[in-house]
Parts: C-alpha cells; sequence; structure tokens
C-alpha cells in the first residue's frame, strides 16, 4: 500500500502559497505566468498520482482503457512538471541576457518525443503496460530520470553560461531549485517507494517564490506600487520582444513640496498620483521608483503624444493630500525600442539618470514640460559615465593648466587646472559633459583628488615657481564638500609633494542643491588650514550677496558671460560691482577674455587678474612645460 499522507501537507502549501499569490498585485510578465503553470501542474501531478495509484491497486475493477489513461495522464503532467521548471529558467536567462537565448525551440523537442513515447504504451508497452497482473513498468519507464536530468542540466548549462548578464540572485534562485530537484530524482531513483518528490517539487517551487515571484519582491514599500525592480523585470521581457515604450515622470518640486507638506501628505500624494496612473492607462503598467519618478510601461503602438498631452493636463491641476492641495510640476522623459538599448538593466539606469536630469533641468521655471526627453539624448550620458570610471580606475583623469595673468605687471602668475577625460577614441570630453555626471554619482571624490594631485606632482617636479607659478588654482565641488575628512585629505595629498598650503587656492561654485552651513563649515576649515579660495562663476547662476560674505573668499572671478554681456553692452552695473567687491577686500579676477579689447576693458573696471584664450587656452602639462618651462 502507498501512503500518500505527506502528499497532503506539501498540496495545503502550495495552496497557501497560490492564495497569498493572487491576494496581492501581480506583475504582468512571463515569469508570473509560468509560475502559476508550474503551481497548478505540481497540484495537479500529485491529485493525479494519487487517483492513478489507486485505480492501478484495484485494477481489475476498472476498464483496461481507464487505467491506462490515467497513468498516461499521470506520467504527461509529470513530464510537462519537469519541462516547466526548465522553461522558467529559461525565461529567465533570456530577460537577463535581453534575448532569446540559444536554440530554445529544439529543446522542446525531447519532451515532445517523449510525451510522444509515453502515449504510445498502450500500443508499445514502452514506458508501462497494463497486462493480468495490472500495472508493469516498460522498457522506457527510465525516461522520466534521463528527461529530469536532460532538462536539469540545460538549465544550469544557461545560467552558468550566462551568467554575466545575471543578477546574483536570479543565479543563486536558479541553481538553488535545480539542486533541490537533482536531489528529489536522485531520491526517487534510489527508493522507489519513498513518495518525496512531491515534496521536493513543492520545496523547489517555495525556492523559486522566495526568489522570482514574490509578489512583495515587486512592491514599493507601501505596497500599493509596483517598484523599480519590477520595472527591471519586465523591461527585461518587453526588450526580448522589441514592443515597448517607456514614459518617465519626474515630479520637479518634489523635495521642495514634501519639505512643505510633510512626508506623510507627500506619500498621500503619490499615492494619488499612481492610482490615477493606474486609472487613466489600464493597458500599461505603471512604476513608483521612489523620490518623486513614475514610470508608464506599454506597447509601441500606443498614442503616446496624446498620453503626454494628457499627463500635461492632469498635473496642470492640484492633487488632493489629507490637508491641502498641491501643484507638482511634472518632467517628462521617453525611451523606446529604437534607444538602440540592449538590456534591461541599461536601459533602467538610463531610465533613471535621465528622470534625474528631468527633475534637476526644472531649475526655475514652473510647469510640466510636454517635450519628452529621449534617452537618445542621455544615451550620451551613459558614454560619458563609462569614460569617467574608466578614467578614475585607470587614473587617467588629466590636467589641463590655463594661465592666470596679473593685469598690473602683464605676468603669469597662476594657472587654472581644468580636468580632462577622453572618449574610447581617445577624444576629449567637456568637463561641462563630466562634471554634473560626477557629481551626481560621486566619482567627483576621486576625481577632484586625483586633479589635485597631479597639479601638485607637476608643481613640485617641474619647479612651479621658476615657470612664474605663484600658485595653482584647483575647482572643489561643493559635493566634495560632503566629505567629512576632506580637509585631511587634501593635506595629505599636498604633503606627499611638499607643497606649502598657500601655493593652492581652491576655486569653489556656489550651487543650490548643498548644506549651506555644512559648506561654510568645511570651507572654514580648509582656510584655517591655509588653503584660499575663489568664488567661481560669479554672476552666472543667482549668486547671494550676503551668502558671499560668509564664506572666506578672497578672489571673485567674474564669469564669462558677464564678462561678454559687458563688453558688448557696456554700462555702469559691472564697474560698480567690481569697486563693491574691491572695496570690501576681495580682488577680482576676469575669465572669457578673448582679446586685447577685453583684456583693456576689464582692466580698466579694476580687474586685478585675467584669464582666457587670448592669453592661452588650457594646455596639456606637457604643452605648458614647454610654453612657459625654464628652458623656454
Ligand atoms: P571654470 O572653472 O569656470 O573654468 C573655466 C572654463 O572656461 C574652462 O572650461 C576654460 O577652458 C574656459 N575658458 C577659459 N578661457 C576661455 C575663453 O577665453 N573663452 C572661452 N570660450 N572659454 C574659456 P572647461 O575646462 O571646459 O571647464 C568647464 C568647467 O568645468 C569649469 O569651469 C569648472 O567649473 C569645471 N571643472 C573643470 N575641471 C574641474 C575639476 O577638476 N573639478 C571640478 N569640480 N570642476 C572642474
Ligand atoms: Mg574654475
Ligand atoms: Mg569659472
Amino acid at each position: 500500500m502507498w501512503d500518500f499522507s505527506f502528499m497532503i501537507p506539501s498540496a495545503l502549501m502550495l495552496v497557501t502559497l497560490l492564495g497569498f499569490y493572487f491576494s496581492r498585485p501581480r506583475l504582468p510578465v512571463r515569469a508570473n505566468r509560468t509560475f502559476v503553470v508550474m503551481l497548478l501542474a505540481e497540484l495537479l501531478v500529485m491529485a493525479s498520482d494519487i487517483v492513478s495509484t489507486m485505480i492501478d491497486e484495484n485494477f481489475t475493477q476498472y476498464p483496461v482503457g481507464v487505467v491506462y489513461a490515467a497513468n498516461i495522464l499521470y506520467f504527461v503532467l509529470y513530464l510537462t512538471r519537469i519541462y516547466w521548471y526548465y522553461r522558467f529558467a529559461l525565461q529567465t536567462v533570456s530577460a537577463g541576457v535581453g534575448s532569446r537565448v540559444f536554440a530554445e525551440h529544439i529543446l522542446e523537442l525531447p519532451y515532445v518525443l517523449i510525451i510522444a513515447l509515453c502515449i504510445s504504451s498502450p500500443l508499445t508497452g514502452a514506458f508501462f503496460s497494463v497486462g493480468p497482473q495490472g500495472y508493469v513498468r516498460g522498457p522506457f519507464y527510465d525516461m522520466l530520470y534521463v528527461a529530469a536530468a536532460f532538462y536539469i542540466f540545460v538549465s544550469l548549462v544557461f545560467t552558468i553560461g550566462y551568467a554575466k548578464s545575471l543578477r546574483r540572485a536570479d543565479i543563486t534562485g536558479l541553481v538553488g531549485y535545480n539542486v533541490v530537484l537533482i536531489v528529489g530524482n536522485v531520491i526517487r531513483f534510489a527508493f522507489p517507494k519513498v513518495l518525496v518528490m512531491d515534496t521536493f517539487c513543492t520545496i523547489a517551487i517555495m525556492v523559486i517564490f522566495l526568489g522570482f515571484t514574490n509578489p512583495e519582491l515587486f512592491l514599493f514599500e507601501q505596497g500599493y506600487a509596483f517598484n523599480g525592480h519590477a520595472l527591471r523585470v519586465l523591461l527585461g521581457e518587453r526588450i526580448i520582444t522589441e514592443d515597448y515604450y517607456v514614459l518617465g515622470i519626474a515630479l520637479q518640486n518634489y523635495n521642495h513640496e514634501r519639505g512643505l507638506l510633510g512626508g506623510a501628505n507627500m506619500d498621500a500624494a503619490i499615492f494619488e498620483i499612481n492610482r490615477w496612473l493606474m486609472d487613466a492607462y489600464p493597458d500599461c503598467v505603471t512604476f513608483y521608483l521612489g523620490v518623486g519618478r513614475f514610470a508608464v510601461v506599454g506597447r509601441q503602438n500606443t498614442n503616446w503624444r496624446q498620453v503626454a498631452e494628457h499627463l500635461r493636463d492632469r498635473f496642470d491641476h492640484p492633487w488632493s493630500v489629507p490637508s491641502a492641495e498641491v501643484v507638482l510640476h511634472a518632467g517628462l522623459v521617453s525611451a523606446s525600442v529604437d534607444s538602440g538599448l540592449k538590456t534591461a538593466d541599461e536601459l533602467a539606469n538610463m531610465l533613471i539618470i535621465a528622470l534625474e536630469t528631468a527633475q534637476q533641468d526644472a531649475g526655475l521655471a514652473a510647469g510640466t514640460t510636454t517635450e519628452t526627453l529621449s534617452l537618445k539624448e542621455v544615451d550620451q550620458q551613459v558614454g560619458v559615465l563609462r569614460a569617467l570610471e574608466r578614467a578614475i580606475e585607470k587614473r587617467e583623469v588629466e590636467v589641463f593648466l590655463q594661465p592666470v595673468y596679473q593685469s598690473s605687471t602683464h605676468r603669469m602668475v597662476a594657472a587654472e587646472a581644468l580636468a580632462r577625460i577622453r572618449d574610447e577614441d581617445g577624444r576629449i570630453i567637456s568637463p561641462a559633459l563630466f562634471i554634473p555626471v560626477a557629481e551626481r554619482t560621486g566619482y567627483i571624490n576621486q576625481l577632484g583628488e586625483q586633479v589635485l594631485e597631479k597639479a601638485c606632482e607637476f608643481y613640485a617636479t617641474h619647479d612651479g615657481v621658476a615657470m612664474g607659478l605663484e600658485w595653482i588654482n584647483v575647482n572643489i565641488s561643493p559635493i566634495q564638500c560632503l566629505q567629512q575628512d576632506l580637509t585631511e585629505r587634501m593635506l595629505g595629498i599636498l604633503g606627499r609633494y611638499g607643497i606649502p598650503v598657500d601655493r593652492i587656492h581652491l576655486e569653489v561654485t556656489e550651487q543650490s542643491i548643498v548644506d549651506y552651513a555644512l559648506l561654510q563649515r568645511q570651507l572654514m576649515a580648509l582656510r584655517d588650514a591655509g588653503f584660499e579660495f575663489s568664488l567661481d562663476d560669479y554672476g552666472s547662476g543667482y549668486s547671494n550677496l550676503t551668502r558671499v560674505r560668509e564664506y572666506p573668499f578672497a578672489n571673485i572671478k567674474l564669469d564669462m558671460s558677464v564678462v561678454w554681456d559687458y563688453f558688448n553692452e557696456r554700462d555702469n552695473l559691472l564697474p560698480a560691482v567690481v569697486r563693491g567687491f574691491r572695496d570690501t577686500g576681495y580682488t577680482i579676477t576676469a575669465e572669457g577674455i578673448e582679446n586685447e579689447e577685453m583684456a583693456q576693458a576689464l582692466v580698466e573696471i579694476g580687474s586685478d587678474y585675467l584669464q582666457g584664450y587670448y592669453f592661452s587656452k588650457p594646455l596639456d602639462l606637457d604643452a605648458f612645460r614647454r610654453e612657459y618651462g625654464a628652458a623656454a
């Protein structure tokens, strides 16, 4: 007599999983559908196992056709279960790789052949036959093990073969459930009387659930919206079918409004927006990626222009939250198949960068933009990011020097160190492109240190003093000032090259994003350590005059745009500003001097120092040495 008693807990566990699974929002992806098929297949295998065994035991009471049918059904379901475990692996690997993996259809063939063999049993006795003693195994019965071994083997080969493109968690999950299946098959083969296969299959399904299909993995904290992981999984599938369109929405005044309204109210607004998006675009899938960023993914053939218009109209109106109404401005970004991105990760990363850009570009302009920023435009930034990573890792950040002339003596007294990196073909990438990326990714810290180090090395080894360089100007980003140990690190670099601290002047641009108090504290600490400061790009932003006084600046660098404006249309403002600064003890540097007239005009209004192409473009270190070195 067979003992089925332990099948019951397995079945109960599966039913519980199924119930939980259907109680939560489910992401419409193949992996999830496959999972439901596997769960149902498992339950059916169990049921048909019990039924066929009972019929086999009392075979005399049934017509022989029924005995055959019951056993065939069991074997077909059993083989189908094996096959779907493999299908799950195949789909996961394909989604990770971003294309269908090798020979998908050829690998269906063994499954079809074995099923055919099984169904032929009444005629051939291949898997089993029903004789006077009832059910007897046939010569091909062990094909059950061969099929299992084959598909597990192929699953593992794909997993390992494509490991580089897969997430670690996916590899662990895939290897994990296949190992469970191996153990189950070995035990079934060695001890056929112990009915543990279903228990092991249940464990395998648990592994899949925990690693891949648990709805909680796909939900944002509060549980109502799909999260970034869900987005990657969905894109992983859509990239293969080449039918997707992604619309990203970035709330531009998110941080500002969160500060005003408080977190709870803002969360309520996010909830409302998410629900609105889900209702408005039922054929699409909506995701919330945190910090005021949404993504809507749909099919290529939707009228996306219209969707963007529709969105803009809605965002012109306020969202109501428990204690207020709030108008949120949205920046839109879009991506579709033709963006040329190959993997879901690449696409998702680009989308995040694009959303960040859309959120930051908001500047002072209010209102929702209909113009979507296409990922293609952002694609450039990915190239920049790769170049930046490479340059930092290989210490290939280059330093160019641009002379700074003293107005009174007409001589070079200093030089500004300007960072350069190169793309794959060795072409220089402009700092206007890579500095913002470096700031956003945190690479700015390492970049800044390399520039400082290379400037110090140059100054020490080529005798900067003999060249006429009284100091070198080095730019530091306010982001660098978030490092608590900034002063020690910078002093450490100077110390290594024996550079006195007054030989390095630091240029800082005022930016809105940083914590003013912290910036001020850090600059004071650097000043106390002996560094001197310039306020860079004065007049390009919205420099706050009282704040300028709170920082330890000794020099003001007029931005090129201010210099050019004055030169094009002289008025009294700039001279008055310059006079004001000088009267308060600051020195003035004018940037962007491109010809003699500009130099004269700026000297007349009181610039102490001049910098610009008229004197010299930024030069690489060799060129600078050739031009200004002692031998020159
Ligand atoms: P910046 O500090 O204001 O540097 C001056 C920029 O103006 C340089 O551009 C320089 O090449 C350019 N320039 C100088 N004279 C003239 C001129 O006569 N005409 C014109 N059209 N341009 C002139 P560059 O090197 O592209 O740097 C752009 C910005 O990138 C810099 O502006 C600075 O804010 C940032 N940057 C560069 N290197 C570093 C660095 O090592 N660290 C940080 N944090 N920022 C850097
Ligand atoms: Mg500068
Ligand atoms: Mg400047």
